[in-house]
Order: C-alpha cells, then structure tokens, then sequence
C-alpha cells in the first residue's frame, strides 16, 4: 500500500493512518517504509507530500480492503474536493499479490504506480525483489524521470 499525506502535519497523519490500518481486523502490519518527502505530482500548486509504502498481510478481499481504507481515509477528515489535490491522508493499494482488477471503483495493480518514484522508491525500499508486470521495481525506478523524492531523517 502507499500513504501519502500534504496538508497541516503529514508525518503525524501518516502516523495515524498506520495506526487505523493495524487497528483494523483480519489486517497486520508487517513492514513500513521510511517517510519520503516528495514534490507535489500532477498538481504542482500546493504543499510537499510526504509518502511511504507499507506491506500487510490480510484476509480481506480487495473490495473489502479499498472499503475499510476509505473508511479510514473519512474518518481521519479526508476532504474530498479534487483528484490529486492536497488531502489529509490518501491510501492507495498497489498490489494484492497477483490479482488483477480492473473495475471502475478498483484498479489492481494500482495503474498508476509504475510512473510515480514517491510509489516505487519506498517500495523498493520494503520489496527490493519485487517485479510489477514482470519487471523489476529497481528497472521501473531506472526508467523514471527525475522526480525530486528525498528520504526523510
Ligand atoms: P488518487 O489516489 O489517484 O490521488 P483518489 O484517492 O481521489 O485519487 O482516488 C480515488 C478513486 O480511485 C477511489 O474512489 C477508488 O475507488 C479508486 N481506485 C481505483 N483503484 C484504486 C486502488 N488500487 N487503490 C485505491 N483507490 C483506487
Ligand atoms: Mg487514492
């Protein structure tokens, strides 16, 4: 999963977030990435973001799981105004193992993680084996513009 948050005290959302996620049940926490401060992607108007991957282990099914971050993504006062504008907290899911989903309110994997080096520097970090679509995260990294992630102190 990735989180990534740019509004008032973002380390301390994503914070929290982890903490709504390990609370949640038939979900473990089991690796986090380092916090990565990250130059605004899409929208280039509005404050850094700070972004890290995490990796669980669930029973939930996909559905399920993008239900309960929703939830989460409310509950933690998630304003939603406008895609990629700046946001509290934003929980993406990147992977559930091979699946792939692609449904209007789900899209598994995420389509957009392979262009986004705040994405795939933390989770590199966590899965440095991991292939997407059959290639390597270090291979997806290496075709990446530069995109200006800097891994926090
Ligand atoms: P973004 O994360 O691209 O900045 P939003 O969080 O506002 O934008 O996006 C929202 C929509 O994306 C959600 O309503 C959700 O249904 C949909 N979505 C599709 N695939 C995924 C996924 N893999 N993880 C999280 N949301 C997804
Ligand atoms: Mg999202």
């Amino acid at each position: 999963m990735s989180l990534g948050s740019n509004l008032g005290n973002p380390v301390k959302h994503l914070r929290e977030g982890i903490l709504h996620l390990e609370a949640l049940e038939g979900l473990e926490v089991v690796k986090v990435s380092s916090f990565y401060e990250t130059a605004p992607w899409g929208r280039e108007d509005q404050p850094p973001f700070v972004n890290l991957c995490l990796e669980i282990l669930t029973s939930l099914t996909p559905h399920e799981l993008l239900e309960a971050t929703q939830g989460i993504e409310k509950r933690m006062g998630r304003i939603k105004k406008e895609v990629w504008g700046p946001r509290l907290i934003d929980i993406d899911i990147l992977l559930m193992g091979e699946a792939e989903i692609s449904e209007d309110d789900l899209t598994l994997p995420h389509p957009y993680m392979t262009r986004r080096a705040f994405v795939l520097i933390p989770l590199g970090e966590i899965a440095p084996g991991l292939r997407i679509r059959g290639i390597a995260v270090h291979d997806w990294i290496a075709a990446l513009e530069d995109q200006s992630v800097t891994r926090m102190p």
